[in-house]
Formats: structure tokens, C-alpha cells, sequence
């Protein structure tokens, strides 16, 4: 079987992401950073804790593989890379049948790029229509983290009811 037959949306994302998002990629983030996003959006979307570390990767700049990414600390250790290998993460655990690129996978990618506030959801929307990349409904995840008293308690404390 081609690779294109279970997975036909592959060569589209990445040349999406190295058109449309490519400044993303000079970008470094600590990986103290991304350890606490990874932690955060995992429980927010109730998936296994996920291993992030960083070693050089062969021909990609970041890969997923049984709940562990690695970034490349040459061009992977950017908030895209790793928005990336999480959707790979949250989807192997929550649609295991998924394609790796696919519908589902790109639902996820978009609404973690807008929880990071790396890119707002409408954008994403927008550049996958101009690449032709098919992105399932959004309307069914949960938009933002919801405030809790760990994350913003001046918020909490001037809003409560
Ligand atoms: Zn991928």
C-alpha cells in the first residue's frame, strides 16, 4: 500500500506548515516551557502525560512515537513542532484509528495552536482552506482552557460572582 493511501493529507500539511508557518520554525522555546504546556493540555483533554525531550532527529525536526516527542534542538524545539506532536499524541489516545494526518488530526493541531495562542483558530481555518487541507469541525473541543485557580487567581478574584 502507498503511503498516501492511509495517510493522503501528509504531504499537504508539511508543505502547508513550511509555506504558511515557517517563521515558527527559527523560533526556541525552553523546554521547562513546553513541559508545562505538555503537562497542561494533556489533562485539559484528559490523555496520558506525555515524556518531551530533545535529541537530534534524522531528517525531521521532531517526531511522536508511545507517548514521547522529541525535538530536534536544531530546528524542533519551537512551539509549532511541538503543537504537532502533541495533536499526534492527543489523537493516538483518543481516535486510535484516525488518520495520521488526517481530518481529525488537523482538529487537534489547530485548536492546541490556538490554546498556546501560537495561532487563532480562524487562521488556521483560513490557511488550511488555501492549501486545500480538510480539518474536521472544531465546534466539538473545548475552545480554551477553562481559569482555574491555579492558573489566573487575579482574574478569578476580581470576576467572582
Ligand atoms: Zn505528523
Amino acid at each position: 500500500m502507498a503511503k498516501s493511501d492511509h495517510d493522503p493529507q501528509q504531504a499537504a500539511v508539511y508543505l502547508m506548515e513550511k509555506r504558511a508557518l515557517r517563521g515558527h520554525f527559527r523560533h526556541k522555546c525552553t523546554l521547562t516551557l513546553l513541559r508545562r504546556w505538555a503537562r497542561r493540555l494533556c489533562r485539559l483533554h484528559q490523555v496520558p502525560p506525555v515524556t518531551v525531550i530533545v535529541r537530534a532527529e534524522r531528517g525531521f525536526g521532531a517526531s511522536y512515537l508511545n507517548n514521547r516527542i522529541t525535538l530536534d534542538p536544531k530546528c524542533g524545539r519551537n512551539m509549532l513542532s511541538f503543537a504537532h506532536e502533541l495533536a499526534h499524541h492527543v489523537v493516538a489516545h483518543r481516535h486510535p484509528y484516525a488518520q495520521d494526518h488526517g481530518v481529525t488530526f488537523m482538529k487537534w493541531y489547530a485548536c492546541l495552536l490556538d490554546h498556546m495562542r501560537v495561532l487563532p483558530l480562524v487562521g488556521m481555518l483560513a490557511i488550511c482552506r488555501e492549501y486545500g487541507i480538510a480539518i474536521a469541525p472544531v465546534t466539538a473541543v473545548q475552545r480554551h482552557p477553562q481559569l482555574t485557580h491555579r492558573s489566573n487567581t487575579t482574574w478569578l478574584s476580581k470576576n467572582a460572582p
